[in-house]
């Protein structure tokens, strides 16, 4: 990068939040997606306001800089590794909390994580009932950029479905409010559906190619306290799939939940069952794990009930072990799902939303392709909100072998082109689905447009969404 765009950037934020240094831009090449190769920016900006970025990204789209906005660094698909040439805004240091707590929301900073908020709100006897599995280093701005989900989104869906209100900085160094707060009379955050249409929306999913979120107000619900923990064992994955849904439809609570195949279970057991404490169990084909968390006693003992009786309506039995579900809502940080990590393997996620009445069917295609392709790999995900069930199957690879890394990267494409047949829905809109799934030319046509008029330059996280 040009010497003089590095003097400006020292102007508006100092040369301490400046970089070029090669140690610190190595440390920026990588994020937590071990199966993406590193590249290193031609810098690092860590500025501590919202005025600053708007000037840094004036800078950027004169000198036509790509820009990668970066938080927690946490994302599995490659996302905020940098480009070539490029700048990493990094956002770690707008750190402010702002609870308002008659209007039951909260304002955070782009650099305030899952894990420093919790600890604020139970001083407050509140939380955000949304807490994804790496929620000690990602930021809740990280996850609206990528409409996250996690334990508690079982009950409440999305990280989208909480969010009020973003301050976002356009590419062009402009500022925007939505929801309620773009009004300067309002008391706080406490509408996103304000002014017209969804244009907080717009920001959410959007992988930092639209611009930069630097605050986002979110709903937050007095804590629950009450909890309880169950695995229900099936025959069949319809018994199964018909129990899930059964929950919901008796408005059972349960914040967390999850259908596991059997030998997806025992892999999972292999690996970590000892350090978890899970009982040796001879587990059925299909085991559904959930957590119940309710505000009073009353409600949780009622559901309880009523889930046992419902398992047992849909041909399952209680198997009684909790220290499977309690481990999954307890140690976020190490569920089974990530066991690949006590192995070293790298991998390729591949999120997707399926219905749970389809679950099965998302199943037979991960396990086809895996097969086909020889791979290692799992089949794990939880229900998400009113009716949609978020799978993020891994396919696993040696570091080493560079031959089952590429055809890690096949496998990957053809399981999203098969899965989309099925009725599964991108999650993040990354780009094997675009390579992988023609009948969606027209959708993204669409969002080209979007991006052409935000962002003429292009200079946004460039490839990002949907390779665009
Ligand atoms: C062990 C582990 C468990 C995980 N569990 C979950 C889980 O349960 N649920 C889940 O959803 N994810 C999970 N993830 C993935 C990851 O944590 C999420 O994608 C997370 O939301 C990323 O947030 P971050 O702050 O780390 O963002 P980053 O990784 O820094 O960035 C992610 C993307 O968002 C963009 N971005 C970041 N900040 C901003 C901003 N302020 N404005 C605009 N764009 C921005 C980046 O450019 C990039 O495209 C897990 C990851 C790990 C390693």
């Amino acid at each position: 990068m040009d010497s003089k765009i590095i003097t400006k950037l020292v102007e508006i934020i100092g040369e301490k939040y400046v970089s070029t240094r090669p140690d610190v831009l190595l440390a920026y090449s990588s994020s937590a997606s071990t199966g993406y190769d590193s590249i290193k920016p031609d810098a690092v900006v860590r500025p501590g306001n919202t005025e600053e970025i708007s000037r840094i990204l004036k800078i950027a789209n004169e000198y036509k800089i790509p820009v990668i906005a970066r938080s927690g660094g946490s994302s599995l698909q490659g996302e905020v590794i940098p480009k070539e040439g490029s700048l990493v805004v990094e956002l770690m240091r707008l750190a402010d909390v702002t609870l308002y707590e008659d209007l039951r929301s909260v304002k955070v900073g782009a650099g305030v994580t899952f894990g420093m908020l919790d600890k604020f709100l139970n001083k407050h006897d509140l939380w955000l009932p949304v807490y994804p599995e790496s929620s000690l280093v990602c930021t809740i701005a990280g996850n609206v950029a990528v409409n996250g989900a996690g334990p508690g989104s079982s009950t409440e869906g999305c990280i989208a479905e909480l969010v009020l209100g973003l301050e976002v900085v356009l590419p062009d160094g402009t500022v925007i409010q939505t929801g309620t707060e773009a009004s300067p009379h309002v008391p706080g955050p406490f509408l996103r559906y304000a002014f017209g249409p969804d244009i907080t929306g717009l920001f959410i999913g959007s992988l930092g190619s639209l611009g930069i979120i630097t605050n986002v107000s979110v709903k937050v619900t007095k804590r629950m306290r009450q909890f309880h923990y169950e695995t229900y064992g099936f025959e069949t994955a319809e018994q199964a799939e018909k129990f899930l849904i059964s929950l919901k439809q008796n408005d059972i609570n349960a914040v967390f939940a999850s259908i596991y195949e059997g030998r997806i279970l025992n892999f999972f057991m292999d690996m970590l069952g000892e350090e978890y404490e899970i009982p040796e169990h001879d587990w059925p084909d299909f085991t559904v794990s959930i957590t119940i968390g309710r505000m009073r006693e009353d409600q949780l003992t009622s559901d309880v009930a009523l889930a046992a009786k419902l398992c047992e309506s849909h041909g399952g039995h209680v198997i009684g072990i909790r220290q499977l579900p309690q481990g999954e809502w307890d140690d976020r940080m190490r569920t089974f799902a990530r066991s690949s990590y006590a192995h070293g393997w790298h991998w390729r996620i591949l999120y997707h939303h399926q219905t749970p009445s389809n679950w099965h069917a998302s199943v037979k295609v991960i396990w086809e392709v895996m097969d086909e392709y020889g791979l290692l790999g799992h089949t794990a995900g939880f229900q998400t909100g009113h009716s949609s069930y978020n799978f993020y199957p891994h396919l696993y690879f040696d570091p080493t072998d560079k031959e089952e890394e590429e055809k890690v990267k096949e496998a990957h494409v053809e399981l999203s082109k098969r899965l989309f047949k099925t009725g599964a829905v991108p999650f993040k809109l990354a780009p094997y689905w675009v390579e992988g799934v023609e009948e969606m030319k027209d959708y993204l046509n669409f969002i080209k447009a979007i991006k052409q008029t935000l962002d003429p330059n292009g200079i946004m996280n460039p490839g990002v969404l949907g390779g665009l």
